[in-house]
């Protein structure tokens, strides 16, 4: 992923709204790349102040970095819990492929022990 990909899909990681399938590689940027990170920091920064006027609470700049880990976390999170979709779509799809060919062959094999088929 290059910079301006990363950075297009900075508010999108922020509001939740980002392509899971992509946020692999813009966690891979992110740690590599600086000016991407700051980008991403500054956009978590600006969000919370602004949650904090809907909340009317004082802001804490303190609190960012430690609400930054809590991003990138729940971001692997995310990662983490779609590679474990996928497998479990891939691990249903094998299963059921394997199950037609047994009723396939089942079929052939009843077919076969009523003359149907002659081999
Ligand atoms: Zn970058």
């Amino acid at each position: 992923m290059e910079c301006r990909e990363a950075r297009l899909m900075v508010s999108h990681v922020l509001d939740g709204s980002a392509d899971t399938a992509k946020l692999e590689d813009f966690l891979w940027h992110i740690e590599n790349c600086s000016s991407c990170r700051e980008e991403l920091m500054y956009g978590l920064n600006l969000q919370q102040a602004l949650d904090s006027l809907d909340e009317n609470v004082d802001y804490e700049l303190e609190s960012s970095e430690a609400s930054f880990h809590k991003l990138i976390q729940r971001i692997k999170t995310r990662i983490f819990l779609y590679d474990r979709y996928r497998r479990f779509k891939w691990m249903i799809y094998t299963c059921g492929f394997w199950a037609l060919v047994f009723a396939v062959v089942m079929q052939m094999m009843h077919w076969h022990s009523m003359g149907f088929l002659f081999f």
